[in-house]
């Protein structure tokens, strides 16, 4: 805090370094830059935006958290959800909406109000580990030093693994194209049950802002069939003769937050300590949440002796049981099946994919 004023120096000791310029680690040194601390966010990417490996839907309440320009954004009021034989149904709830986004434009912008708040955000800077002695770890390769530092490296993070912190176990993987768009695209997120070809989660198409993202889901020890998948849903949302205009994928950690996520003066945020639903394996509202609840509890632990932060995040981190039992259901249960055969009503599905996709479990997604 005292070299705030160098800050225009290339310094080599900051309050607190965060490894990884995603969602979780943006909204982490955002805030404790905010509170006063001198933070340096690293990611291995040579630019913001490069290879997105995400959807990057954000939920009504991940956009409450940090809006971004309109220009980046289109707003998504209803979810139409097909069983196999794709009869469908459409869920509504009260002025609820998602925002699909330009994700690049909005790594992009995430970055921009990360410096403006005070935060240093380099990019083409790889973490290869860190050796920490009684006050500072000092960072392999940079020497940087800094009093905290915080993984914000994804699910399969690399700060964990070298400070011996939990990893992520249960893995779905997820695969997209991205379609040149259509006037007919509608406003709907379409949601596909297809065991098939997405065991374990389902398949999707978005009526993006600048593409038609079309993508699926499944186990990740399991064949996600997204040219089957693309082929299938042609007759109801029309993609042949578009040209695919790019490809996005990554793992999704369903298995909730690691029991081991933090140790002293290192913490992991986001998909990096499993912060995703299970169940409906939307991430971002999380890293945004919980990214910044850090960022207090880390300024509250250096600046005023407060606790640990590992233990006001996990106080606060929802336990989730409805959701992991859910995971749980449609891991094991013929769930799609069910729905088919019409075990449940059309009302009662409805009210439980309402639970799903508006969340109205516990409020918190
Ligand atoms: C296909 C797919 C679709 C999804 N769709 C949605 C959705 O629509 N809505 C939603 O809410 N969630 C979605 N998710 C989940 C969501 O994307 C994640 O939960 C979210 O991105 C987590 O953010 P994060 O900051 O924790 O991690 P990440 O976004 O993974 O960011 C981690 C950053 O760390 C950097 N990094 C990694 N290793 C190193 C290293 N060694 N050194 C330096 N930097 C490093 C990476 O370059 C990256 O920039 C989806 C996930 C996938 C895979």
């Amino acid at each position: 805090m005292k070299e705030r004023a160098t800050a225009t120096r290339v310094r080599a000791s900051y309050d607190m370094v965060v490894v990884g310029a995603g969602f979780a680690g943006l909204a982490c040194a955002r805030r404790a830059a905010a509170r006063g601390l001198s933070v340096l966010v690293l990611d291995r990417k040579s630019e913001p935006g490069e290879r997105i490996h995400t959807t990057g839907i954000l939920v009504k309440e991940a956009w409450e958290e940090w809006a971004a320009p309109a220009r980046l954004v289109r707003r998504i009021h209803r979810v139409r959800i097909y069983t196999p034989s794709h009869k469908s149904v459409d869920l509504e709830h009260d002025g609820y909406f998602f925002m699909a986004t330009d994700t690049a434009g909005l790594m992009r912008h995430l970055v921009r109000e990360t410096r403006q708040a005070g935060a240093e955000v380099r990019f083409g800077q790889r973490y290869r580990g860190a050796s920490a002695n009684s006050r500072t770890l000092k960072l392999e390769g940079s020497g940087i030093r800094c009093r905290f530092l915080v993984g914000a490296d994804g699910a399969q993070s690399g700060v964990a693994a070298s400070f011996g912190l939990g990893r992520n176990l249960r893995l779905l993987k997820g695969t997209e194209w991205e379609f040149e768009p259509s006037g007919g695209d509608g406003d709907s997120l379409h949601c596909f049950l297809d065991p098939e070809r997405a065991p374990g989660y389902i398949g999707w198409v978005v009526p993006g802002v600048r593409a038609t993202q079309v993508g699926l889901a499944a186990h990740r020890d399991a064949r996600a069939d997204i040219r089957g998948f693309v082929t299938s849903i042609d007759p109801i949302i029309g993609l042949s003769g578009r040209r695919v205009l790019g490809r996005r994928g990554g793992l999704i950690p369903v298995g909730g937050l690691l029991r081991n996520f933090y140790r002293e003066r290192v913490l992991l945020v986001g998909d990096a300590a499993g912060m995703v639903s299970p169940l409906t394996a939307g991430g971002i509202h999380k890293a945004y949440r919980f990214g910044k609840l850090a960022a207090d509890a880390i300024a509250d632990y250096l600046e005023h002796g407060g606790p640990h932060p590992g233990t006001v995040v996990r106080r606060a981190y929802p336990r989730l049981a409805l959701k992991h039992l859910a995971r749980w259901s449609y891991d094991r249960l013929p769930v799609a099946r069910a729905l088919e055969t019409g075990i449940f009503t059309r009302n009662l599905f409805r009210r439980l994919a309402g639970k799903v996709f508006f969340d109205r479990l516990n409020g918190k997604l």
